[in-house]
C-alpha cells in the first residue's frame, strides 16, 4: 500500500494540465533523488540560495535567481524587492509607511486570481486600461499612471490576457525611462525553456517561474530570475532571514530538487516531447471520431499559452453535455480529471499524460453509456 491508499486519497489521471489542485506535475526519479540526499543532510541555508541562485543565473543567462516556494509568492517578494529599491532602504528597514506610499501598476487585462499578493504588503494597485480594449496611445497611458510613488509596473505573460494588452516590451521601454521595475508573472509559461531568458532579455526586471509546473520541480517552488539588484535585496533580506520573507520558507529539498529539475529541463528535448503530444492527439482524434457522439480536433496552443497541442472533444448528443462527461469521467477508478471548454465541450491535455493514459481515457470515452437519440 503506498502512502496515498493508507491516507485514502486516489490517484488521479490527469487530462487537465500542470493544474496545482491535481498535484501540479510530477518530479523524476533523479530529481526525487537529489531532493532525498538534500533532506538527509545539514548545510548552510543561505549559502544554498546563494549558491544555486549563482548556478541558476549562469544556466538561465541572468544576472541572479532566487528560489522561493511558488510563483505567487515570487511575486510577493518581487514587489517587495521593489518597495525596497523604491525607498531606498534594504527590505528589513521597511514599514508599514514604505508600502503604504508605494503603487505598483497593474493592467486591468492582466488582473488574474493569484494577484492578490500584490495588495497583502499594503502597496496600493493603480490600475491602468480596460479588461479587453487596445490602447489608443500606450506610451503616454502608462505614463499617465507613472508617478513618483509607483515601485513597480506588474506584468501578466499567459494565454489568458486578453489581445489589447501592450507588449512587454513596449511596457518595459516606457519602466525603463522611468526607473521602474518590471516584476512579471510567467508562472505557466514555460516550454520553451527559453522564456527562462526571454522575458527578462525583453526587458522584464524580474521573471518569476513557478516550479511546481512544467519545470517538474518540487510543487511547492519557485523561481526568480532577473536583475542582481533586486536579487541582493532578497538574498540579504528574504527567507531564511527574519522579517517580512520570512513565512515564504523554502527548505533544502525544495532549493536542491527545483535546481536539479531546471538542470534537466533545459538538457531535455522539447521537439521530442511536442512529438509525443502531437501523436497523443493524433491517436486519440482518430479513436474518439469513429464514435457518433464525438467530434475530436486538435487544438493549439494550450490555455496557458504553451506550445502543446490538446485535444478538443465536442459531444454531439441532443441529451449530454460536457458536464455530464467529465462527472462519468471523475467517477472511474482511477477518477480522471479534465477541463470543460463550454458549448458541449472538454479537453484532455497530452502534456500531463502517457500514451497509455491517453488511450485508457479515450476508450473508457467510448464506453459511455450514450441514450439512444
Ligand atoms: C500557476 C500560476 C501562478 C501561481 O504559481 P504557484 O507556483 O502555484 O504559486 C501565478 N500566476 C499564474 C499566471 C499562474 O498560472
Amino acid at each position: 500500500m503506498g502512502i496515498y491508499e493508507e491516507l485514502g486519497v486516489p490517484r488521479v489521471i490527469n487530462a487537465m494540465g500542470t493544474y496545482t489542485i491535481y498535484g501540479g506535475s510530477k518530479m523524476s526519479r533523479q530529481t526525487i533523488q537529489d531532493m532525498g540526499d538534500a533532506a538527509s543532510s545539514f548545510i548552510d541555508l543561505d549559502l544554498l540560495q546563494k549558491k544555486a541562485g549563482e548556478a541558476i543565473a549562469r544556466l538561465t543567462k541572468n544576472e541572479a535567481a532566487y528560489i522561493c516556494n511558488g510563483a505567487a509568492a515570487g511575486i510577493y517578494l518581487g514587489l517587495l524587492a521593489a518597495v525596497a529599491l523604491h525607498r531606498g532602504k534594504k527590505i528589513r528597514y521597511l514599514t508599514r509607511q514604505d508600502f503604504r506610499c508605494s503603487e505598483v501598476i497593474v493592467f486591468r487585462s492582466h488582473r488574474s486570481p493569484y494577484d492578490i499578493v500584490l495588495e497583502q504588503l499594503g502597496v496600493p494597485v493603480v490600475e491602468l486600461a480596460y479588461s479587453n480594449h487596445t490602447l489608443i496611445s500606450p506610451e503616454e497611458d502608462i505614463e499617465a499612471v507613472i508617478s513618483d510613488r509607483t515601485a513597480a509596473i506588474y506584468f501578466l505573460e499567459s494565454g489568458w490576457v486578453a489581445p489589447g494588452a501592450p507588449s512587454l516590451k513596449l511596457t518595459a521601454s516606457v519602466a525603463k525611462k522611468h526607473r521602474i521595475p518590471v516584476i512579471l508573472d510567467a508562472a505557466a509559461m514555460l516550454p520553451p525553456a527559453d522564456n527562462l531568458w526571454n522575458f527578462t532579455k525583453a526587458g522584464a526586471s524580474l521573471a518569476v517561474f513557478s516550479g511546481g509546473k512544467d519545470l517538474c520541480g518540487p510543487q511547492a517552488s519557485g523561481l526568480i530570475v532577473g536583475q542582481k539588484g533586486l536579487i541582493g535585496l532578497l538574498l540579504e533580506s528574504a527567507f531564511p532571514k527574519h522579517g517580512y520573507g520570512r513565512f515564504l520558507k523554502v527548505g533544502k529539498e525544495e532549493i536542491v530538487g527545483l535546481y536539479s529539475a531546471l538542470c534537466q529541463y533545459l538538457s531535455a528535448d522539447l521537439g521530442s516531447r511536442i512529438q509525443d503530444a502531437e501523436s497523443q492527439v493524433a491517436s486519440a482524434c482518430q479513436l474518439l471520431n469513429g464514435h457518433p457522439c464525438y467530434l475530436a480536433a486538435r487544438s493549439y496552443p494550450n490555455e496557458a499559452g504553451q506550445p502543446i497541442p490538446r485535444v478538443l472533444v465536442t459531444v454531439c448528443h441532443v441529451q449530454m453535455d460536457e458536464h455530464k462527461i467529465l462527472k462519468y469521467l471523475s467517477a472511474l477508478t482511477p477518477p480522471v480529471i479534465a477541463a470543460a471548454a463550454g458549448k458541449q465541450s472538454f479537453y484532455l491535455n497530452p502534456m500531463t499524460l502517457t500514451k497509455a493514459e491517453m488511450e485508457w481515457v479515450c476508450h473508457q470515452l467510448l464506453q459511455f453509456p450514450f441514450p439512444q437519440q
